[in-house]
């Protein structure tokens, strides 16, 4: 019933609007649980699918192997820099890999290349609290 899923991807989708980075399907269902919307995780699961294969929302791995998902400000292809540590998230524009990629395929006889380029770091204020921890203050 496609119909009776509206609401719930509607839902799904403004959640992770709300999100400030890229989130899992297990933090989102546990933010909308709170708002005892009764969305169950699998619902959250094939929504997240949905709107990712339908390019409202994109999609990643975690360095830990876990599907993430953010609603994304830029359309079409981009690359992500991603703190690991408080998720802030900047969509970036990758001139150089795009060139690298499209060489690398075509010289090894690849047409219709794709790929996923997202670097996980730490952010600046991150970065500082880590180096104060450090230094024990
Ligand atoms: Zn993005
Ligand atoms: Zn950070
Ligand atoms: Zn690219």
């Amino acid at each position: 019933m496609a119909q009776r899923n509206t609401w719930q991807r509607d839902r799904v989708r403004e959640a992770l609007g709300d999100a400030s980075g890229f989130v899992s399907a297990q933090s989102l269902h546990a933010t909308l649980r709170e708002e005892n919307t009764g969305i169950g995780l699998a619902t959250v699961y094939r929504a997240l699918a949905g709107l990712a294969a339908q390019g409202e929302a994109d999609s990643l791995q975690s360095p830990e192997g876990e599907s993430l998902y953010r609603a994304c400000t830029s359309p079409g292809h981009h690359h992500h820099l991603i703190c690991r540590s408080c998720g802030l998230t900047v969509e970036i524009a990758a001139t150089d890999v795009e060139q690298w990629a499209r060489r690398t395929a075509a010289l090894h006889g690849f047409s219709e290349a794709e790929h996923v380029v997202d670097i996980f770091g730490l952010c600046t204020p991150c970065s500082q609290a880590r180096a104060r921890d450090r230094a024990g203050d």
